[in-house]
């Protein structure tokens, strides 16, 4: 089976579309696997949901779903997140609150667990440091775990001695390995904060047992031009250029 895994779309529509015209060109995928936050921050939640929904996929709720849905409060988010969040909420058709508001928070897939924010803690935890991934090696059964959340390439891996290395996601990874665990952050579409601006997502093959990361350049200006036109706060927007 082919998985698209995205995550963070966060109502990006021009990179989302990026992104699956480039799935296609790559020989499409047999089902999406969405990790959480497919809206929040952009200009368009509900195209941004409309999209992702015509195709075959399944999805984990983010942060930023279940607060614009109203299932959790915005006291955790910053000042432009929770604008952002209000601004998303007030667009959103009832069919959308019911879709956001009844993601699962975890998702066994076979050998992985589908979360947005770490195992231990679905909705809020970012797993970017060791400590915090080799804790969380101890929340999940498969042997694999997909995570968004942080926006940021990244795979930790779990040593025979309880140890944790982590590195950037590679272009190409085998998930042979003899056995070994990992906690696999594949980036984000519609806001990447690893200083590489370029729309992020990946590609599982399960029967090659490999992920393919891919980088793809979007019209940043017209999402920007787009935020503009909705009024949503200027940091959202800059940053976007910036891949922060
Ligand atoms: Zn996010």
């Amino acid at each position: 089976m082919r998985c698209a895994i995205l995550a963070d779309i966060h109502g990006n529509l021009a990179a989302f579309q990026a992104v699956l015209e480039d799935l296609q060109r790559r020989g499409a995928a047999d089902r999406i696997w969405c990790l959480g936050d497919t809206v929040g921050y952009g200009p368009h939640p509900r195209e941004c949901l409309a999209l992702l929904r015509r195709h075959d996929h399944l999805c984990v709720a983010g942060n930023h779903d279940w607060a614009a849905a109203g299932n959790i409060d915005t006291s955790h988010f910053n000042p432009d997140a929770a604008a952002a969040c209000r601004w998303t909420a007030e667009r959103l058709t009832p069919d959308d609150v019911r879709y956001l508001r009844g993601l699962p928070l975890t998702l066994p897939q076979g050998d992985f667990t589908l979360v947005h924010g770490s195992p231990r803690e679905p909705i809020w935890e970012y797993v970017l440091s060791v400590r915090s991934a080799e804790e969380n090696f101890g929340h999940f059964e498969t042997r694999f775990c997909l995570i968004g959340h942080s926006h940021a390439p990244l795979i930790f891996e779990l040593g025979r001695e309880g140890d944790c290395l982590y590195r950037q996601l590679p272009g190409q990874l085998s998930l042979d390995g003899e056995g070994k665990r990992l906690i696999i952050n594949c980036g984000s579409v519609g806001q990447p904060r690893d200083g590489d601006p370029r729309a992020s997502y990946a590609i599982l093959d399960t029967e090659a047992g490999a992920i393919q990361h891919h980088r793809i350049a979007y019209d940043i200006a017209a999402t920007q031009q787009s935020m503009r036109q909705a009024g949503l706060p200027a940091r959202l927007i800059n940053r976007l250029s910036l891949g922060w």
